[in-house]
């Protein structure tokens, strides 16, 4: 049977399929992803990115952070592509319990995704540093170079830099939607950031889906791997 086949008859008989993605989602977006070969990687910075979305970098130079931020990691104008959408659709037939994420762009809950585990936060989220004071994205958009609340505070964004740990709550939800799901799709993530890569351990089913353009270090373990455009993926699969 064609990959793609197998992936929608095995959709078709589930009711507890759960997502787990990264930046690929969003490129259909056109948001870029970090490693592709048009991925922000590849282009070139005074600081290589991860060093510059880390939580040092971030206190030392905040300027130069937030120079990058503004430029690379909001993109206030996506909109939700087919695979975000396909998504939504099988949360909604009752078939999908929850979207892991590693992005930070919010394009699930955009599409109308309820359970949505942010592993690495969201530019919609930001906090004053001194009085604790929430601001949405607006704020942070409104403001060239760093942003301050009414305060005087520096204000930050509720996403998890380099350094910083994840969430606990999240990554325990995160860890308990895996191991009882029956399938796992698991699509446009290198797999190579942890500790989100490694949630894939705790799936213990015999349907574990890889939908990616490149390959990825899962590739040999998955039950299916299917290399390909994770938007017409998805849509073909659920249609
Ligand atoms: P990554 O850049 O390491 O890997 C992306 C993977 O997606 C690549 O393997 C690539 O082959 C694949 N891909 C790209 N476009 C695709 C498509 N249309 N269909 C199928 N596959 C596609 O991304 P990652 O694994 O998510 O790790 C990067 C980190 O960067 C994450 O922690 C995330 O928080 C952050 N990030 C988020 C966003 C966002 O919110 N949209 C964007 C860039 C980076
Ligand atoms: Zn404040």
């Amino acid at each position: 049977m064609e990959a793609v086949e197998q992936l929608k008859q095995w959709i078709k008989e589930s009711e507890n399929i759960v997502f787990f993605g990264g930046a690929g989602v969003s490129t259909e977006s056109g948001i870029p992803d970090f490693r592709s070969q048009d991925g922000l990687y590849h282009q070139q910075y005074d600081y290589p990115p991860e060093q510059i979305l880390s939580h040092t970098f971030f206190m030392k130079k905040p300027e130069e952070f937030f120079r990058f931020y503004h430029n690379k990691m909001i993109a206030a104008d996506a909109k939700p592509n087919k695979a975000h959408l396909a998504l939504a659709k099988l949360e909604w037939e009752g078939k999908l319990k929850a979207v892991i994420t590693q992005n930070i762009d919010g394009l699930h809950q955009d599409a109308g995704s309820r359970e949505v585990l942010e592993l690495h936060g969201s530019v919609r989220r930001n906090h004053c540093m001194r009085c604790g004071k929430f601001y949405g994205l607006e704020t942070i958009q409104a403001q060239a170079g760093v942003p301050r609340c009414s305060c005087g505070g520096m204000i930050k964004p509720d996403v998890v830099l380099y350094e910083e740990g994840l969430d606990m709550d999240t990554l325990n939800k995160a860890v308990a939607y895996i191991s009882q799901a029956d399938v796992l799709i698991v699509g446009g993530t290198s797999l190579t950031v942890y500790p989100a890569a490694g949630l894939v351990d705790y799936y213990r089913g015999k349907k574990l889906v890889l939908i990616n353009r490149d390959a990825t270090p899962l590739d040999g373990s998955a039950d299916l791997v299917i290399n390909g455009k994770i938007g017409e993926v998805l849509s073909q699969a659920c249609g």
